[in-house]
This record gives C-alpha cells, structure tokens and sequence, in this order.
C-alpha cells in the first residue's frame, strides 16, 4: 500500500462512487419475472451457507450474482441483498 499524493485520494473516492452507483443500479433495476418458484426459508438459508444460490430461471449463480440469462439470484430478487 502506497500512500501519498492526491491520487490515491482521488482513486480511492472514485471506487466509492461507483460502488453506490452500482448499489443505487440495482436497487431500482427492474429484473425479469421469476421463472422457477420462490424457495422456502429453509432452501433459501441452505443457499447462504453454500455460497451458491438458485437464480430466478433455475440457474446456480453466487449469492449476489446475476446469471448469464440476466436473472438475478433469489437473495436479489427478494431484496436481501
Ligand atoms: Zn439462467
């Protein structure tokens, strides 16, 4: 880690920037209507533990991943993450 300059301030704000513009994207993104059924509790706390999780269409993406076919994982769909 260097510090020094003006530039790892200016570098360091931007990322923070674009991490709540993404953050900010995906709040109000409208995501395509769920294919697959909502999991249950229980599926959707297996999910977490696995570190893998259905999306909407079927897919096995990360927690908060959106798969290839544009469908977000249930924990995005159901706003917890
Ligand atoms: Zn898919």
């Amino acid at each position: 880690m260097h510090y020094g300059g003006t530039n790892h301030y200016g570098v360091t704000l931007e990322s923070v920037n674009i991490g709540v513009y993404i953050m900010h994207e995906r709040k109000n993104r409208q995501w395509p209507k769920p294919v697959d059924e909502p999991p249950n509790d229980d599926e959707l706390q297996d999910m977490m533990f696995d570190g893998v999780v259905e999306a909407t269409d079927g897919c096995e993406v990360e927690p908060d991943g959106v798969c290839p076919h544009g469908y977000p994982s249930w924990l995005i769909q159901l706003g917890i993450l």
